[in-house]
């Protein structure tokens, strides 16, 4: 579904993404970790051209991302994206926010995209909050939305950038959980977190990045248990 062959990306003269390959399979989901500025939000916002590579091959679905023939909003529509920062419309109720996209980009007739929205609110766990403004949500119901909203689009991929780095600890859990559904229910994801205990529970794989490198890929129960690189192991010391 995603595949990245010899892919270099520069910002500028700092060489940001070094060499990385990496196959994402349907229904496949990959964890990545690694330190702070090692690339990995680079990597993910490259999937869907927010940022552009310098060299070698990107491809979602078998088509090139970077190809100038390629339908850019076509390619996007079929990835969601989740952000630290929820990114909602303040000033419009949650259902608005879902099913805006919908109604101008997929042109999905007004009742159908209300319907859709509340399927994916009872989803996330907050039906009853479709008439409220995401300012009187909490910071994990805030989260579910921007999800719902992501699902909404029915991608084939969802891109998660550290979606619960910006909330209380107690909201975490929910957050994870949802995202856990969607993972056995065969959501192709690629997920970076901090969150050890997800990456056990649920990836496929871990990537694990280190200055623009992917340094290791390995199942979770290896990756924790015997990773096999000196960074990794100082990396998990650290972090767990
Ligand atoms: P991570 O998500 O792992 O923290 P990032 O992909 O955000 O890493 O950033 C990797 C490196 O690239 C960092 O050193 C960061 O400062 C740098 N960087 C990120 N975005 C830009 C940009 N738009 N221009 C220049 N440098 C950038
Ligand atoms: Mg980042």
């Amino acid at each position: 579904m995603i595949e990245f062959r010899q892919v270099e990306k520069h910002y500028g003269d700092f060489h940001v993404l070094k060499t990385i390959d990496l196959r994402v399979a349907q229904g496949e989901v990959v964890v990545v970790v690694g330190p702070s500025g090692s690339g990995k939000s680079t990597l993910l916002r490259c999937i869907n051209r927010l940022e552009t590579i310098t060299s070698g091959s990107l491809t979602v679905d078998e088509v090139k991302v970077n190809d100038k023939g390629t339908d850019i909003n076509k390619l996007r529509r079929d990835i969601g994206m989740v952000f630290q920062h929820f990114n909602l419309y303040p000033h419009r109720k949650v259902i608005d926010n879902i099913t805006l996209a919908p109604m101008k980009v997929l042109g999905i007739p007004k009742p159908e995209a209300m319907a859709t929205a509340m399927f994916y609110l009872e989803k996330v766990g907050i039906g009853d909050k479709a008439d409220r403004y995401p300012s009187q949500l909490s910071g994990g119901q805030q989260q579910r939305v921007a999800i719902a909203r992501g699902l909404a689009m029915k991608p084939k991929i969802m891109l998660f950038d550290e979606p619960t780095s910006a909330l209380d600890p107690e909201m975490v859990g929910e957050v994870l959980d949802v995202m856990k559904t969607l993972a056995r229910e065969g959501m192709t994801m690629l997920v970076v977190t901090h969150e050890m205990g997800f990456a056990r529970e649920a990836a496929d794989r871990v990537v694990f990045m280190d200055e623009g490198r992917i340094v290791e890929i390995a199942p979770p129960e290896e990756f924790f248990a015997q990773p096999r690189e000196d960074r990794a192991r100082l990396f998990l010391k650290r972090v767990l």
